[in-house]
């Protein structure tokens, strides 16, 4: 064992978007920085088994859907063949050129990075465990980046090599024949999405009354009608109360609306949510407060309980989102460095990069009726979209807030190929405090979906001339 003392002005502990977004931003602003990742590379579940490599793996997925849909439109191809040696390593590529592209930008701003496993010792150091043995790191100021990881339900037989989470199911080892998706949330969609496309037949088991249970119903349904048709099932409101591993797979029971007593799977992904690190880090040995779940509770300046200690991304509550997370650790940059900085984003935009993909932004219906929040809805079916029709897609919906006195947007969704793309604009529009004028009045490119946001402010005003709205006299 080794022990030598380095000295950080600013020390981040995890390399995730948060962790790195923090230190590159206080090396900019010319603090001395130490960054300590456990891993070899940079870039934490997003980069390296979340975000990225699923993106990689559903471009496959939607090109595999696209041929299939064209097939009927004069395109022949034929039946899709799978090489998992390469479908890998692309995926890995896309992942390996952004570690790179992360690790010169460590480099470029003079930032010490550490590689090891971190833990509190005081409120000004930490010990890092790596390949040489311990090291000790003292701080000024520290941020708290460490993540989270996928909840795992303890009664379920989580050794066995086909109960898969997100990371298993990254990896691509094989297409298996019946895959369960425990979960109808982000990630359960998503890989559902990709291995549906692969070949496996996919069934989805849901607490709630719908998918993305976060989400308005009337976005979310022209996806659960999509894959309702291409899966064998989605059980809704139905818990999984036991699986057990036999030889021939494994032996799920349920209980719920519609759902079999039992059924065996190949394989059983649990994607139930994640859980922060909070107790994972010795955060007590500095005085930081985390609260049962694991949470780290800080204030508007991403500010814990110690007032030089600061934490960002998962490990401070939801929405676990990387852009949030990259939001949070430039604000915790910017306030150790003495600026005026604050979380003040008036909202964190969501996107499902299922086929179709689902977004929103802003105040949700649900949560207007449940604050009985007075306003008026825009809402512009894509099946008059000449963008969309030309895609071979009809089923897509793009939906406006405004507050019913003012005008001004309150929040918005889409649903439909690319949704994700166009959800940018509703969030610059809430953030600059637009009205459904200033909208509909911003010439949109034709034939583009975006136009879609436009044709739902004018659905509002009552100006729209791409469908006809009768009049109430
Ligand atoms: P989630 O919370 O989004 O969804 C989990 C789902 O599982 C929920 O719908 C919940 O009702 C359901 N559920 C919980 N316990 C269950 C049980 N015992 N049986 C059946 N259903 C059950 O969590 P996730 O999909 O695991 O994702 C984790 C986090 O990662 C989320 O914060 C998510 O937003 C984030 N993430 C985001 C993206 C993205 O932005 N595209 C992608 C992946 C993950």
């Amino acid at each position: 064992m080794t022990e030598s003392v380095l000295h950080a002005e600013v020390l981040v502990l995890g390399g995730g978007p948060g962790g790195y977004s923090a230190a590159f931003r206080a090396a900019d602003l010319g603090k001395k920085v130490i960054l300590i990742e456990r891993y070899p590379v940079l870039g934490g579940v997003c980069l390296n088994v979340g975000c990225i490599p699923s993106k990689a793996l559903l471009h496959m997925a939607q090109i595999i859907h696209e041929v299939d849909e064209f097939s009927r439109h004069g395109i022949q191809y034929g039946e899709p063949t799978f090489d998992l040696d390469k479908i890998r390593a692309w995926k890995e590529s896309v992942t390996k050129t952004l570690n790179v592209g992360l690790a010169g930008l460590v480099k470029q701003r003079g930032i010490n990075l550490v590689q090891g496993v971190g833990h509190f010792l005081t409120d000004h150091s930490v010990v890092v465990t790596g390949e040489n043995g311990d090291s000790t790191i003292t701080f000024d100021q520290a941020v708290i980046a460490a993540g989270s990881h996928p909840t795992k339900i303890p009664i379920f037989p989580n050794d066995d090599p086909r109960l898969w989470d997100s990371t298993d199911a990254l990896q691509v080892d094989y297409i298996p024949g019946k895959m369960l998706i425990v979960g109808g949330g982000i990630i359960g969609l998503e890989m559902a999405t990709v291995y549906h496309a692969f070949g496996a037949k996919i069934s989805v088991v849901e607490l709630m009354d719908q998918i993305i249970p976060g989400c308005d119903k009337d976005l979310v349904r022209p996806l659960h009608n999509r894959i309702k048709k291409q899966y064998d099932n989605i059980w809704l409101e139905t818990r999984v109360h036991d699986i057990t591993a036999q030889e021939d797979g494994l032996k799920v029971s349920f209980e719920g609306v519609g759902a079999p007593d039992s059924e065996v799977f190949d394989v059983v992904l649990v994607a139930v949510g994640r859980r922060p690190n909070g107790k994972r880090i010795d955060a007590g040995k500095a005085g930081v407060d985390v609260d049962d779940k694991g949470f780290i509770a800080v204030d508007r300046q991403q500010r814990t309980n110690v007032p030089h200690i600061f934490a960002i991304g998962d490990i401070v509550g939801n929405p676990m989102l990387a852009h949030k997370a990259e939001h949070e650790g430039k604000v915790a940059a910017e306030v150790i460095c003495g600026m005026k900085a604050g979380f003040d984003a008036l909202t964190i935009p969501a996107v499902a990069y299922t086929d179709p993909e689902v977004t929103w932004m802003g105040l949700t219906e649900n949560e207007a009726k449940a604050k009985g929040i007075a306003y008026d809805k825009g809402t512009f079916p894509w099946a008059a979209s000449g963008r969309s029709l030309s895609l071979g897609r009809k089923e897509g919906l793009t939906k406006i807030l405004s507050d019913k006195e003012t005008g001004r947007i309150l929040g918005a969704g889409m649903v439909g190929p690319n949704a994700g793309e166009l959800i940018s604009e509703a969030v610059l529009a809430l953030e600059m405090g637009a009205d459904v004028d200033d909208i509909s009045l911003t010439i949109h490119p034709h034939p583009m979906l975006s136009e879609t946001f436009a044709f739902a402010a004018e659905m509002i005003n009552g100006t729209i001339t791409d469908l006809y709205v009768k009049k109430n006299k």
